[in-house]
């Protein structure tokens, strides 16, 4: 295991399309232990494979419920559902956060590290986390398409 840089705004990397994971080697692995590791240590819920400078389709995630840690290889939402409305920060964009309108529930396809198909169904903070991740596979960041961004104090504060 390792900890790996965390890329942060306006890197490009985090503006680009992943490619598609066509093969899962032990290096794919790797990069989903080393991602888990990189997202606890910044004490984050989730985690793409871009924002560790690889552009392959990965994410990691816990929101600390009761799925633990989900590692997905070409993740897809399959399906969404209504809709919720809140604040979301990134580990690639210090000292911003946004709201950020998003659906309330969603279910993602994938792989996991095995390459076996996974599906998750998952609401509230585990869907906004999916559909986060998600984008940025697609190059898009929440400052993107959130309605508000605003600056955070370094103790979570909005500043005034
Ligand atoms: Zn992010």
């Amino acid at each position: 295991m390792a900890l790996r840089i965390i890329v942060q705004e306006p890197d490009e990397v985090l503006h680009q399309v992943a490619k598609e994971v066509k093969k899962i080697t032990p290096n794919v692995q790797k990069l989903l232990t080393d991602m888990a590791e990189t997202m606890y240590d910044a004490e984050g819920v989730g985690l793409a494979a871009p924002q560790v400078g690889i552009l392959k389709r990965a994410i990691v995630i816990n929101v600390g419920d009761e799925h633990g840690l989900i590692e997905l290889i070409n993740p897809e939402i399959v399906s969404k559902e209504g809709e919720q409305f809140g604040p979301e920060g990134c580990l690639s964009i210090q000292g911003l956060r946004g709201d950020v309108r998003r659906a309330q529930t969603v279910t993602v396809k994938g792989l996991d590290r095995n390459g076996k198909e996974v599906t998750y169904t998952g609401s509230d903070l585990l869907a906004r986390a999916f559909q986060h991740e998600i984008d940025h596979l697609n190059g898009v960041l929440y400052t993107d398409v959130a309605e508000r961004v605003y600056e955070i104090t370094p103790e979570g504060e909005e500043k005034v």
